[in-house]
């Protein structure tokens, strides 16, 4: 962490709040206060470890941290996806931590965020398993309600790790995991990438590392995670649910409270001078981790459909989520129309797409609200698809899930370029 950190802190800068500061809700006001901004909270209340926050909270970190540009991620995210990386350094405990001891969450600086949030939350914890049948396996972020000093409830949504617990649970087995707290942002970016269930979260993560990623075998279970401030071990209990929520969601809404399964823990281990991670719910870490590692599979679908597309963002404003801008080199009328149905089917949970050309930098709001001003004409260029299936964080959304997707098709017709051409691009 220190090595990252420092070089991000050269880079951006950072907010340091020396004064003491609560993890109720004094701590998430501070982070709110300062949304795209490095964040260090060296001086907490109730806990000896500071607290970081915003490591990725903008597409230029994240950039910073896969060595190149805003454009350059999703190509990288998408090579990293195709070439995992086996990895080859394995270290001991005793080798990264300088305290290892029975696991203690009074001990942690988890932050409760909001008003009506169930509790406090560990938002930025990776949770590593392996599959009880293949043996393949999974890292992915949860978000996890402190319950005591050594049990939490975690939100599993029906993935690879869902999976993996209803296996276990079948033989009436507990699942081994361990929880990596204070990840290097690149490493923390892949264990959100959406790959097969066969395929290893950890082997993307050292691809994004050049292939010079180590992992630490843990002690009371058979797991190797990656090196991070901070990890747990534990396992999550066959046949126990606990309420878990309220909790502001990606959309900046509550979600509702549901029985999740619930994880004991055993040992934590401890960096000297560890910090903990906190990402703020519904900020843009929060979103950009989620959301972000979705373009790639939309590109995959628009590629498929229009060879030509050149990129893809869920926009910040539209919570990386629900709202997509996709450029291409327009090259047959009718080019737009084709795309937002192939982005709109690839994500499920879009409700609108705008497609532009090539000279609009869909990483700008600017720049994208200037082509639906300039290139838009409303009934030629908008097509409305009601009742489709949307998303569950979409407050909009009908009691049986279903939305209304809207493309809106920005390109400049073929046949007037010359009426739409930039006069700043090009002289
Ligand atoms: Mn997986």
């Amino acid at each position: 962490m220190k090595n990252f950190l420092n070089a991000l802190e050269d880079k951006f800068g950072a907010i340091r709040i020396e004064k003491e500061v609560s993890t109720s809700f004094e701590a998430a006001k501070i982070l709110r206060e300062h949304p795209k901004d490095l964040v260090i909270l060296e001086n907490i209340a109730e806990s000896e470890i500071p607290v970081v926050s915003g490591l990725c909270n903008t597409r230029e970190k994240i950039a910073h941290a896969l060595s190149t540009e805003v454009a350059g991620i999703l190509p990288i995210i998408v090579e990293g996806m195709k070439t995992p990386q086996p990895i080859q350094t394995v270290n001991e405990v005793s080798d990264i931590y300088k305290t290892s001891k029975k696991a203690d969450l009074s001990e942690l600086p988890v932050l409760t965020h909001y008003q009506r949030d169930g509790g406090a939350y560990l938002t930025s914890g990776v949770i590593i398993a392996q599959d009880p049948e293949s043996g393949t396996r999974n890292a992915s972020i949860h978000r996890m309600l402190v319950l005591d000093d050594n049990h939490l409830t975690v939100r599993i949504v029906p993935r690879h790790l869902y999976t993996y617990h209803q296996r276990a649970e079948a033989l009436d087995e507990p699942l081994e995991i361990a929880i990596a707290i204070g990840m290097n942002p690149a490493t923390l970016l892949a264990t959100t990438t959406s790959i097969p269930i066969t395929a290893d979260e950890l082997e993307v993560a050292n691809s994004f590392h050049q292939g010079n990623m180590g992992v630490v075998q843990c002690e009371n279970v058979d797991l190797q995670v990656p090196e991070a401030e901070i990890i747990l071990e534990g396992k999550i209990l066959p046949g126990e649910r606990a309420d878990e929520g309220p909790f502001v969601d990606l959309t900046d809404t509550y979600d509702v409270v549901r029985q999740e399964p619930v994880i004991e823990l055993e040992k934590m281990h401890l960096k000297e001078n560890a910090m903990y991670h906190a990402i703020l719910p519904a900020g843009f870490e929060h979103r950009l981790l989620q959301g972000l590692p979705q373009e790639p599979r939309i590109f995959q679908a628009v590629q498929n459909t229009v060879p030509t597309v050149q990129n893809v963002v869920l926009t910040e404003g539209g919570c990386c989520w629900l709202h997509a801008a996709v450029s291409i080199q327009k090259q047959t009328q009718g080019d737009g129309k084709n795309v937002m149905m192939a982005a709109l089917a690839a994500h499920p949970s879009l409700k609108h797409v705008v497609v532009v050309d090539e000279d609009i930098d869909i990483f700008d709001p600017e720049d994208l609200e200037y082509a639906m001003a300039t290139r838009v004409k409303g009934d030629d260029d908008i097509l409305i698809v009601p009742k489709a299936r949307g998303s569950s964080l979409d407050p909009a959304a009908l009691p049986d899930g279903t939305t209304t997707k809207v493309g809106v098709d920005a390109t400049k017709p073929l046949d007037k370029k010359d009426k739409f051409e930039r006069v700043s691009l090009s002289e």
